[in-house]
């Protein structure tokens, strides 16, 4: 059991205001695995309090980046030498494979940070130019004020890494509010942050529900929100952003896909790949590749062989490094996904392997690796999220066709195409309106290059230097004419 009773606010361990508790519950003994206090509404003005300090009153925003880029890098470090016990806790709090835990999880939050403390030292804080009017100006990038992180609980560590970078190289204090599936990584985060020895109020990691995760976004001393999870929240809280004039990211879900061209070489490894592009963390990532494209001419081909491999993958305790995927993060959760296997089967979808919940686990919250064949594009579980090992394999005439059922969708996040010939593939992805396309490759994403969604998918990018951005403002300062 791992329990916390205090919250971390202004750089200190504080008594929280209420006695509300949150219990965390293992997606595979289903047993409680920790408890942490439930922020009140007041919790959260302290910390915001603690932020306005640190960036009203205190060094951090004062500092070069370069200076709090080594701030960035402590705290990486400070998260590396936690990383077995960081995978641990991620992987019994959501049922995140260890087998893809301390890569997903852990190390690329902290390569992400790594990224953003060489990024603090290139990117463009200020641009000297000679002005229209006859004066210079300087044009600066100031930052943004105090940001509010929302995170969800699907790949909660990285995610926060994705807010913290850009906002502590920007000079932002943030409020990173945990989902209450996942507070467990955030407090040893709050430690590493403790350790990184930052100016107080730099970084508040303050896990709440809802009410006060929304008095958060709502909150007069925030002037940033970065949020990621669902669409249906996020267009919430950019409603609430957007009446208030506050700046807003949402990174939000998808309904990716993957065309696979009739050229396609799809050895062991690549089949692998092209699996895990839809079904890495159990499926539950926003970038998932749930929709499989493949032509007419190779359909009873690819349906087979992506049969044979879903179905050798192996399911069970998320502990377990063999493991290749593990429970769902909650029981409401596994409702949902069953209500999509049962609308796939009452369309007339066909499950190729899987299609319900496997006999061999005792507890925790599984369903099987399945395989939907015989999908069009226009059933629901073609349509809508699903955030569960589900791929749904749909067939295509032509090349056109392909691209126009992979742009046929709400959501616009990421995409691959599977081709013997790269650069072909490269104009094909082009034509996908998704906010990244790989080729060859089930990479959903690179730290040095933008990342998020066209459509509603979301709006504004993270990662790579661009990712600053957003935790900036212009500022334009005339000059003396000389
Ligand atoms: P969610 O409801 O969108 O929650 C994400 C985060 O936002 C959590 O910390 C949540 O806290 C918080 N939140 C919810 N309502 C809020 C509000 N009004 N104001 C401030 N914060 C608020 O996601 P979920 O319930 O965990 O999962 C539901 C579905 O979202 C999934 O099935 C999946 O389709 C999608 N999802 C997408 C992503 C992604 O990366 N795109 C990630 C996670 C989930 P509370 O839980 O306390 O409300
Ligand atoms: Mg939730």
């Amino acid at each position: 059991m791992q329990v916390y009773d205090k919250i971390y606010i202004g750089g200190e361990w504080v008594e929280p205001d209420g006695t509300g508790t949150i219990d965390v519950v293992s997606a595979h003994t289903e047993q409680v695995i920790g408890t942490v206090p439930d922020a009140s509404p007041a919790d959260m003005d302290r910390a915001v309090t603690a932020a306005r300090t640190a960036f009203d009153d205190g060094p951090w925003p004062r500092m070069t980046p370069v200076d709090r880029a080594e701030g960035i890098k402590r705290l990486s470090g400070a998260l590396q030498a936690r990383s077995q016990d960081l995978a641990d806790t991620i992987s019994a709090e959501n049922g995140s494979p260890k087998s893809w835990s301390l890569m997903g999880q852990v190390f690329s939050a902290t390569m992400v940070l790594d990224a953003y403390a060489n990024f603090a030292s290139s990117y463009g804080w200020e641009d000297r130019r000679q002005g229209a009017l006859g004066s210079p100006v300087l044009v600066r990038r100031a930052p943004v004020g105090v940001a509010a992180g929302i995170l969800p609980w699907n790949v909660p560590l990285f995610i926060a890494a994705l807010k913290l970078g850009p906002a502590m190289a920007a000079g932002c204090p943030i409020v990173l509010k945990p989902a209450p599936e996942t507070p467990l990584d955030g407090y040893l985060l709050a430690e590493a942050v403790a350790e990184a020895d930052l100016p107080p109020g730099a970084v508040n990691v303050v896990a709440s529900g809802r009410e006060t995760g929304e008095h958060l976004v709502r909150h007069p001393g925030i002037d940033k929100v970065s949020f990621t999870g669902s669409t249906a929240v996020g267009r919430h809280i950019g409603e609430i952003c957007g009446s208030m004039l506050k700046r807003v990211t949402l990174e939000l879900g998808g309904k990716s896909a993957a065309i696979v061209l009739d050229d396609a070489n799809l050895d062991e490894a690549t089949l692998g790949n092209l699996v895990m592009s839809g079904l890495m963390n159990n499926g539950q990532v926003c970038g998932a590749q749930s929709r499989v494209l493949v032509s007419k001419a190779r359909y009873a081909e690819v349906v087979e062989a992506l049969g044979a491999a879903v179905g050798a993958l192996k399911v069970g305790d998320p502990l377990d490094e063999a493991v290749q995927v593990g429970p769902l993060v909650a029981e409401r959760q596994r409702t949902r996904v069953e209500g999509f296997l049962d609308a796939g089967k009452a369309a007339g979808a066909r499950a190729v392997v899987g299609g319900g919940r496997p006999a061999d686990q005792a507890t925790g919250w599984y369903i099987e690796p399945t395989v939907f064949a015989d999908v069009s594009n226009d059933m629901k579980i073609a349509r809508e999220e699903i955030f569960g090992p589900v791929l749904s394999v749909i067939p295509y005439g032509d090349e056109r066709e392909a691209i126009a059922i992979a742009n046929d969708s709400d959501y616009g996040l990421c995409g691959s195409v599977w081709t013997a010939d790269a650069e072909h593939g490269a104009a094909v992805a082009a034509q996908v309106r998704t906010g990244v396309v790989a080729i060859n490759s089930s990479m959903i994403l690179d730290f040095n290059a933008p990342f998020g969604g066209f459509k509603q998918s979301g709006l504004g990018r993270e990662l790579g230097p661009e990712g600053i951005d957003p935790y900036t403002e212009y500022q334009s300062i005339i000059l003396p004419a000389s």
